[in-house]
């Protein structure tokens, strides 16, 4: 059985935070803001998982309520994530995403977060795409005010 899952995500950028984005700490003056380090891209790609098993979304299994959760690598949450998708019989298939920033340059940066999320994805390089794309200076994202990002998951047993 083959499923698919998508998911979307939108972090301010503030001044005072570190940018983690795809698991990678990425210099830059600002960083997103968010309960947990912020990490849209680790973000839309939980939920695209969660959307494909049918477990709800990022939201209701770690809600920013939760104290334990205050500025936890997403990628914890990712793993968290991975750990019941393989207690359920499932194997992801491939994940691909689109990260919508007007900067930094994302490019530079999509060997290193492969690098990082395929081993907890169990894909090899080919299985996870990432690309960058600005906004073309339109609205929030395309003023440099936010990252935007978008996944999708495909997933079998
Ligand atoms: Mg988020």
């Amino acid at each position: 059985m083959l499923k698919i899952g998508f998911g979307y995500d939108i972090h301010p950028l503030v001044p005072g935070r570190k940018l983690v984005l795809g698991g990678l700490e990425i210099p830059f003056p600002r960083g997103l803001s968010g309960h947990s380090d912020g990490d849209g891209l680790v973000h839309a790609v939980v939920d695209a998982l969660l959307g494909a098993t049918g477990e709800g979304d990022i939201g209701r299994l770690f809600p920013d309520s939760d104290p334990q959760t205050q500025g936890v690598a997403s990628l914890r949450l990712l793993a968290d994530v991975m750990a019941r998708l393989r207690a359920g019989g499932w194997r992801v298939v491939n994940v691909d995403t689109v990260v919508v920033a007007e900067e930094p340059q994302i490019l530079p940066h999509v060997a290193g977060m492969k690098k990082v999320l395929c081993p907890l994805l169990g894909l090899d390089e080919a299985g996870l795409g990432i690309k960058g794309k600005t906004n073309e200076r339109f609205g929030h994202v395309g003023e440099g005010r936010a990252i935007a990002c978008w996944a999708v998951a495909l997933i079998e047993k």
